[in-house]
């Protein structure tokens, strides 16, 4: 079920990929043919015997398909019940300092006059819970994620709680990655230099193309362009802390994006990027109190390399109708994807390749997201509803909240995937993005095309030695 294969003429080879075990191989096209045969259960020579072994270790035969579904549920069972980590968002603030056109978290109209803020004495219930589940699940790795809003307006909660959670890892014998995911606004050396000894281990930052295009999308109140200093900061503290540089396109930005590469690869801190990353926007519009403006799901960095480990995978869409709305146009943001990716390896940055993406930490049940008031959801996309609030740092018991947390318990967009050989890597798409486009996270976002570009190119790069 879980087998793909690539043809490169060019070469007379066959790229075969196991999306359940990553199993990858270069093979000539009689093996695929092979593969076909013992599916029918032909007689074979001894030498054919000889490669269908080889292949079955790597996962390419399996003994039925009963075995192999069984074996999917499985995994996604270990996937949700996973100690070895236990992964923390924390949103500092839903406070921002940026008027970003698609955000819901941008200074629009009065937004943050409301927009809370996390105070110290929350902080510090929030360090006592964070103890509760280091002491419960015991994993050999804590993943603590800041962000917002814009968490660096809130540094004394981000240094109180990196604080903490360095002594309550320390003390348990714990790795901690602290991450923060900034506008890049008030990223400054001195926020680097007091997070560092806690355990920073990178740090996300967005541009949203070229300067003239990232300005116009990401200004701050009063329209002021962010993107010199943006750079200027990154400039900075590159050689202090991996830096991640993430944006969002639409069908109207995406243009500027090689020439926002194209500048980052003539910047003296080119080579300490840890990887460049793009997204399509989601549009929710029209505003509604459950779905305020639009969000941009967000990408934990720095993962320490485990390939299916906190990507973030996003897809893009609206519930409009708009024509213009990205929603409308996945096969073009598909191929622009590609596109993106193409230019980005092009120019000798580390781009995710489009295929390892999840399944994402909405499936683990040790991740969490900690809103200002200590509410917690089960991944950042979901931390604009309220009502989709899973439980509460303080233990308070409610009824609605259970309600919740059961939905998340039970979430499986993929089993409505029939025997698409991507599910493993794919889960069933982003269920923010199935919730706000399509009404129901457990209906998958389907982008298939990205996927299978995105293994015609991984095919490429293997079989040129390059990945
Ligand atoms: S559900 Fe979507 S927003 Fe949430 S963690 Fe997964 S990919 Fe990210
Ligand atoms: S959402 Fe699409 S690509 Fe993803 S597993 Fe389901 S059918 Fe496959």
């Amino acid at each position: 079920m879980f087998n793909v294969q690539v043809p490169l003429r060019d070469k007379d080879e066959v790229f075969l990929m196991n999306t359940f075990t990553d199993a990858q191989l270069l093979v000539s096209p009689d093996v695929p043919e092979l593969l076909d045969r013992a599916d029918k259960g032909l007689a074979f020579t001894p030498e054919e015997c000889e490669t269908l072994e080889m292949l079955a270790e790597n996962g390419f035969l399996v003994q039925n398909r009963a075995e192999e579904r069984q074996a999917l549920a499985n995994f996604f069972g270990e996937v949700r019940e996973d100690r070895d980590q236990l992964r923390v968002t924390v949103l500092t603030t839903l406070q921002c300092n940026f008027a970003c056109d698609y955000c819901i978290q941008g200074d629009h109209d009065d937004h943050n006059l409301f927009a809370n803020k996390m105070s110290l004495e929350t902080a510090a219930k929030v360090a006592s819970w964070i103890e509760g589940r280091l002491d419960e699940v015991r994993p050999s790795r804590f993943v603590l994620t800041f962000f917002g809003g814009e968490p660096l307006l809130n540094l004394p909660v981000v240094y109180f709680l990196a604080e903490r959670a360095h002594a309550l890892a320390e003390a348990r014998g714990a790795q901690l990655l602290i991450n923060v995911i900034t506008n890049g606004l008030l990223l400054t050396p001195e926020v680097v230099d007091r997070l560092l000894p806690f355990g920073l281990a990178g740090v996300k930052v967005t541009l949203d193309g070229d300067k003239d295009t990232h300005n116009r999308m990401r200004p701050m109140r009063g329209r002021q362009g962010t993107f010199d200093r943006i750079v200027d900061n990154v400039r900075r503290v590159a050689h202090k802390v991996p830096i991640t540089v993430g944006g969002n396109f639409d069908e109207d930005s995406v243009e500027s994006y090689p020439a926002l590469l194209d500048y980052l690869r003539e910047q003296e801190f080119a080579d300490k990027l840890a990887r460049i990353n793009f997204k399509p926007i989601i549009r929710t519009e029209p505003a509604t109190p459950a779905a305020p403006k639009g969000f941009i799901p967000l990408t934990a960095v720095s993962d320490s390399g485990k390939p299916l480990g906190g990507a973030c995978m996003t897809t893009a869409g609206a519930g409009s109708g708009k024509p213009a709305s990205a929603c409308d146009s996945c096969h073009f943001l598909d191929t622009k994807m590609e596109f993106l990716r193409e230019e980005t390896r092009k120019r000798g940055f580390k781009t995710p390749d489009g295929v390892h993406m999840g399944p994402c930490e909405i499936h683990r049940r040790h991740a969490h997201t900690v809103s200002p008031d200590g509410s917690l959801f089960a991944c950042p996309g979901f931390a604009a509803e309220a009502t989709q609030s899973t439980g509460h740092i303080d233990g308070r018991h409610e009824s609605w909240r259970a309600d919740s947390a059961q939905r998340f318990d039970t979430l499986g967009a993929y089993k409505n995937c029939g025997d698409c050989s991507f599910i493993p890597v794919c889960a069933g798409g982003c269920s923010v993005a199935s919730h706000a486009e399509l009404g129901d996270m457990n209906t998958p976002t389907c982008h298939k095309p990205s996927f299978e570009s995105a293994l015609i190119s991984l095919a490429h790069s293997v079989a040129s030695g390059a990945a």
